[in-house]
C-alpha cells in the first residue's frame, strides 16, 4: 500500500495536491500547521476538505514560527505588501517551507509513510527561495541524511503555473471544490476571495486565463 502525507494549508495549491494525491497512492494523509496565522479561518477550510474528502488530518502547532518570524500572514497589524522593494515580499514567513517539511517528515517517518507532497511551485513563486525546485531536493537530501529514511519530496505544482493549477484541478474533477472551498485570500474570504489581494489577483487571473483557453477548446 502507497502511503503519502499532504502539507495541507486549505488554500488552491495544497488542496489540488491533496487530490492528485488521491489519485496517485492508495491512502493519504494531511497535515497542517497552527502558527496563528492572520486568518485562523485558513485551518477550519483544511478540515472540512479532509472531514468531506475522508483524509485522516493532523494540526500541529507552531506557533513558535510567529514569534520568531513576525509578517504579514502571522501579524494582523502588518499590511500585506508583495512588491517590497527588498525582493521578498513581506507575505513571505522566513523558513517556512523548510520547518513545515521537517515536522512533516518526522510524522511521516513516525507513521511509516515515505511520500511527502508539497505544492510549492518555482513558477509562481514571487521571490520566495523555498519554493525552489533545488531548495526542495536539497531539503529530500537532507532529510534522509537527517533520519536515515527514505523520504520522497513530491511537488506536482512546481513547474506549472496559476492556470495550469487550475487546470490540473478540472482534470482530477474537482475544480468546484477548489474554487468554492479554499481559501487563498490573504483577506480571509473563501473561494473567489476579496478580489483585491495579491492573492486574489494571482488566482483570479489563473482562472480567467485558464476559463479562456477552455472556452477555446
Ligand atoms: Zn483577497
Amino acid at each position: 500500500m502507497k502511503k503519502c502525507v499532504v502539507i495541507f494549508s486549505g488554500g488552491q495549491d495544497s488542496t489540488t495536491c491533496l487530490f492528485w494525491a488521491k489519485k496517485e497512492f492508495d491512502v493519504v494523509e494531511a497535515i497542517s500547521f497552527d502558527y496563528k496565522q492572520r486568518h485562523s479561518l485558513e485551518l477550519e477550510c483544511a478540515k472540512k476538505i479532509c472531514q468531506k474528502n475522508g483524509v485522516k488530518h493532523t494540526i500541529l502547532d507552531m506557533e513558535l514560527l510567529n514569534q520568531l518570524a513576525p509578517n504579514s500572514l502571522t501579524r494582523s497589524d502588518i499590511e500585506v505588501d508583495e512588491k517590497s522593494s527588498e525582493g521578498v515580499p513581506n507575505s513571505f514567513v522566513e523558513g517556512r517551507n523548510l520547518l513545515f517539511l521537517t515536522f512533516g517528515a518526522i510524522y511521516a517517518k513516525v507513521n511509516k509513510i515515505n511520500h511527502i507532497i508539497t505544492g510549492v511551485s518555482q513558477s509562481d513563486y514571487s521571490g520566495y527561495p523555498d519554493c525552489r525546485d533545488i531548495f526542495i531536493k536539497s531539503t529530500n537530501v537532507t532529510l534522509n541524511l537527517a533520519m536515515d529514511y527514505d523520504f520522497v519530496i513530491h511537488t506536482p505544482l512546481m513547474w506549472i503555473d496559476k492556470k495550469e493549477t487550475w487546470k490540473l484541478a478540472d482534470d482530477l474533477g474537482v475544480l468546484d471544490i477548489v474554487k468554492n472551498e479554499t481559501l487563498t485570500c490573504y483577506n480571509g474570504i473563501i473561494g473567489d476571495g476579496c478580489g483585491k489581494c495579491p492573492a486574489c489577483e494571482l488566482r483570479r487571473r489563473g482562472y480567467d486565463e485558464y476559463m479562456k483557453t477552455k472556452g477555446a477548446c
